[in-house]
Protein backbone atom coordinates (compact mmCIF):
# COMPACT_ATOMS: atom_id res chain seq x y z
CA UNK A 1 0.00 0.00 0.00
CA UNK A 2 1.06 3.32 -0.96
CA UNK A 3 1.93 5.81 1.68
CA UNK A 4 0.12 9.04 0.57
CA UNK A 5 1.47 12.19 2.35
CA UNK A 6 -0.43 14.87 2.72
CA UNK A 7 1.25 18.48 3.36
CA UNK A 8 -0.62 21.97 3.74
CA UNK A 9 -0.04 24.11 1.49
CA UNK A 10 2.07 27.55 1.83
CA UNK A 11 1.24 30.50 2.96
CA UNK A 12 1.39 32.76 0.18
CA UNK A 13 -1.37 29.90 -1.47
CA UNK A 14 -3.25 29.90 1.72
CA UNK A 15 -3.01 34.13 0.83
CA UNK A 16 -4.06 33.68 -2.98
CA UNK A 17 -7.16 31.68 -2.04
CA UNK A 18 -8.06 34.33 0.66
CA UNK A 19 -7.71 36.92 -1.48
CA UNK A 20 -10.01 35.70 -4.01
CA UNK A 21 -12.68 34.51 -1.48
CA UNK A 22 -12.92 38.42 -0.03
CA UNK A 23 -13.27 39.85 -3.34
CA UNK A 24 -15.44 37.02 -5.56
CA UNK A 25 -16.71 34.35 -2.94
CA UNK A 26 -17.48 36.21 0.45
CA UNK A 27 -20.49 33.26 0.85
CA UNK A 28 -17.44 31.40 1.55
CA UNK A 29 -16.11 33.67 3.78
CA UNK A 30 -17.04 31.91 7.34
CA UNK A 31 -16.02 28.07 6.01
CA UNK A 32 -12.85 26.62 6.45
CA UNK A 33 -11.46 25.35 3.11
CA UNK A 34 -8.41 23.36 3.63
CA UNK A 35 -5.44 23.53 1.28
CA UNK A 36 -3.60 20.16 0.81
CA UNK A 37 -0.60 19.28 -2.06
CA UNK A 38 -0.88 16.32 -3.46
CA UNK A 39 3.24 15.41 -4.79
CA UNK A 40 2.17 15.11 -8.29
CA UNK A 41 -0.11 16.39 -10.75
CA UNK A 42 -2.62 13.21 -11.77
CA UNK A 43 -4.80 12.36 -15.04
CA UNK A 44 -8.69 12.07 -15.05
CA UNK A 45 -9.97 10.99 -18.54
CA UNK A 46 -6.94 11.45 -20.11
CA UNK A 47 -6.41 15.01 -18.61
CA UNK A 48 -3.31 16.42 -16.87
CA UNK A 49 -5.44 17.84 -13.22
CA UNK A 50 -3.67 20.15 -11.13
CA UNK A 51 -6.10 21.21 -8.88
CA UNK A 52 -9.37 19.64 -7.51
CA UNK A 53 -11.79 20.64 -5.25
CA UNK A 54 -14.28 18.48 -2.87
CA UNK A 55 -16.89 19.37 -0.20
CA UNK A 56 -16.38 17.88 3.56
CA UNK A 57 -17.69 15.46 4.51
CA UNK A 58 -19.86 15.33 7.55
CA UNK A 59 -17.65 13.19 9.66
CA UNK A 60 -14.51 15.70 8.04
CA UNK A 61 -17.26 18.78 9.29
CA UNK A 62 -17.86 17.46 12.49
CA UNK A 63 -14.85 15.79 13.32
CA UNK A 64 -12.16 18.18 12.41
CA UNK A 65 -14.20 21.73 10.97
CA UNK A 66 -13.45 21.49 7.40
CA UNK A 67 -15.74 22.04 5.14
CA UNK A 68 -13.88 21.83 1.83
CA UNK A 69 -11.25 21.08 0.69
CA UNK A 70 -8.80 22.14 -2.74
CA UNK A 71 -6.09 19.39 -3.74
CA UNK A 72 -3.04 21.12 -5.68
CA UNK A 73 -0.36 19.09 -7.72
CA UNK A 74 2.84 20.17 -6.31
CA UNK A 75 5.25 19.19 -8.67
CA UNK A 76 3.54 21.71 -11.11
CA UNK A 77 2.70 24.45 -8.95
CA UNK A 78 5.81 24.94 -7.37
CA UNK A 79 7.89 24.29 -10.45
CA UNK A 80 11.34 25.87 -10.57
CA UNK A 81 11.65 27.33 -12.81
CA UNK A 82 7.59 28.58 -12.80
CA UNK A 83 5.31 26.65 -15.26
CA UNK A 84 2.21 28.76 -14.17
CA UNK A 85 2.52 32.60 -13.79
CA UNK A 86 0.40 33.89 -11.02
CA UNK A 87 -2.85 35.19 -13.29
CA UNK A 88 -3.19 31.01 -14.65
CA UNK A 89 -2.93 30.29 -10.74
CA UNK A 90 -5.58 32.69 -9.49
CA UNK A 91 -7.61 31.28 -12.45
CA UNK A 92 -6.93 27.81 -11.38
CA UNK A 93 -7.80 28.82 -7.81
CA UNK A 94 -10.80 30.28 -8.99
CA UNK A 95 -12.26 27.23 -10.71
CA UNK A 96 -11.72 25.53 -7.78
CA UNK A 97 -13.62 27.76 -5.62
CA UNK A 98 -16.62 28.07 -8.02
CA UNK A 99 -17.41 24.07 -7.52
CA UNK A 100 -18.30 24.92 -3.80
CA UNK A 101 -22.13 25.82 -3.12
CA UNK A 102 -23.71 26.67 0.71
CA UNK A 103 -26.27 24.15 1.48
CA UNK A 104 -28.18 23.65 4.63
CA UNK A 105 -27.58 20.49 6.21
CA UNK A 106 -30.28 17.94 7.50
CA UNK A 107 -30.11 19.61 10.95
CA UNK A 108 -31.61 22.88 11.31
CA UNK A 109 -29.08 25.96 11.67
CA UNK A 110 -26.50 24.49 10.03
CA UNK A 111 -24.68 24.83 6.90
CA UNK A 112 -22.70 22.88 4.96
CA UNK A 113 -20.31 23.15 1.31
CA UNK A 114 -21.38 20.69 -1.68
CA UNK A 115 -19.92 20.08 -4.82
CA UNK A 116 -20.89 21.55 -7.99
CA UNK A 117 -20.33 20.88 -11.39
CA UNK A 118 -19.15 22.70 -14.07
CA UNK A 119 -21.21 24.80 -15.33
CA UNK A 120 -20.51 23.59 -19.32
CA UNK A 121 -19.42 20.20 -20.14
CA UNK A 122 -19.92 19.56 -23.97
CA UNK A 123 -17.49 18.28 -26.59
CA UNK A 124 -15.70 20.56 -29.43
CA UNK A 125 -16.79 18.39 -32.67
CA UNK A 126 -20.31 18.57 -31.29
CA UNK A 127 -19.93 22.21 -31.05
CA UNK A 128 -17.88 22.62 -34.42
CA UNK A 129 -20.59 20.84 -35.86
CA UNK A 130 -23.78 22.29 -34.24
CA UNK A 131 -23.21 25.46 -33.16
CA UNK A 132 -24.25 27.08 -29.99
CA UNK A 133 -27.25 24.17 -29.77
CA UNK A 134 -27.93 24.88 -25.89
CA UNK A 135 -28.68 27.39 -23.54
CA UNK A 136 -25.90 26.94 -21.56
CA UNK A 137 -23.55 27.13 -24.48
CA UNK A 138 -25.05 30.51 -25.75
CA UNK A 139 -24.13 32.05 -22.66
CA UNK A 140 -20.61 30.43 -23.14
CA UNK A 141 -20.48 32.22 -26.14
CA UNK A 142 -21.29 35.77 -24.63
CA UNK A 143 -18.47 35.14 -22.42
CA UNK A 144 -16.35 34.02 -25.05
CA UNK A 145 -17.04 36.79 -27.30
CA UNK A 146 -15.97 39.16 -24.27
CA UNK A 147 -12.99 37.64 -23.19
CA UNK A 148 -9.42 38.23 -23.90
CA UNK A 149 -6.59 35.16 -23.66
CA UNK A 150 -4.95 34.84 -20.42
CA UNK A 151 -1.78 36.72 -21.25
CA UNK A 152 -3.84 39.81 -23.48
CA UNK A 153 -5.67 40.62 -20.06
CA UNK A 154 -5.04 44.04 -18.85
CA UNK A 155 -3.43 43.09 -15.47
ZN1 LIG B 1 -13.47 21.84 -12.13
Amino acid sequence: MAVYEIMFAAEKLEDQIGVLIDKHYPHLQDFTIRLIMAPKAWKRSGRVVLAQARAGSVRERVLFGVHGWIEIAEDIWEADPPVLSLELQEAILDHELSHFEVKETLVEDVLRLATVPHDIEDFLGVIQRHGLYREELQALGVVVQGALPLEEKPA
